[in-house]
């Protein structure tokens, strides 16, 4: 009679998430037993850190172009634009990578919500 033991659902096509541990259809979750909502919301704290990443690269990019470079006031543009590609394409990079090291260093109930709050 224990709440727990409901977790452990028989039936073999509901499955636990693996992140939040909502009981889901297996068809809900993907191969590493995410539910759809966990994956979104990985993908969106993904997001949100890697801007983060990019904007600490667009400034290291910029100290170093400013003190190495030493850009003229002709080319200032092209290097305004290079570091705005590389805080782009770095944040998209860490999106990526962020995201994958999320879902491989996945701990269950790391992130749990109670599957139920008393709402009802
Ligand atoms: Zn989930």
């Amino acid at each position: 009679m224990s709440p727990s033991v409901s977790l452990r659902v028989s039936d073999s096509d509901s499955t636990a998430c693996a992140r939040c541990l909502e009981i889901k259809s297996r068809s809900d979750l993907d191969r590493m037993l995410w539910c759809e909502g966990c994956c979104e919301s990985a993908r969106s704290r993904s997001s949100s850190q890697s801007w983060i990443v990019g904007f600490i690269v667009a400034v290291i990019l910029s100290v170093w172009i400013y003190l190495y470079i030493q850009p003229s006031d002709l080319v200032i543009g092209g290097w305004i634009g290079t570091v705005l590609a590389a805080f782009y394409v770095s944040a998209r990079v860490a999106r990526e990578v962020l995201y994958a090291v999320k879902r491989i260093n996945n701990r269950a109930t790391d992130q749990a919500v109670p599957p139920r709050q008393d709402s009802h």
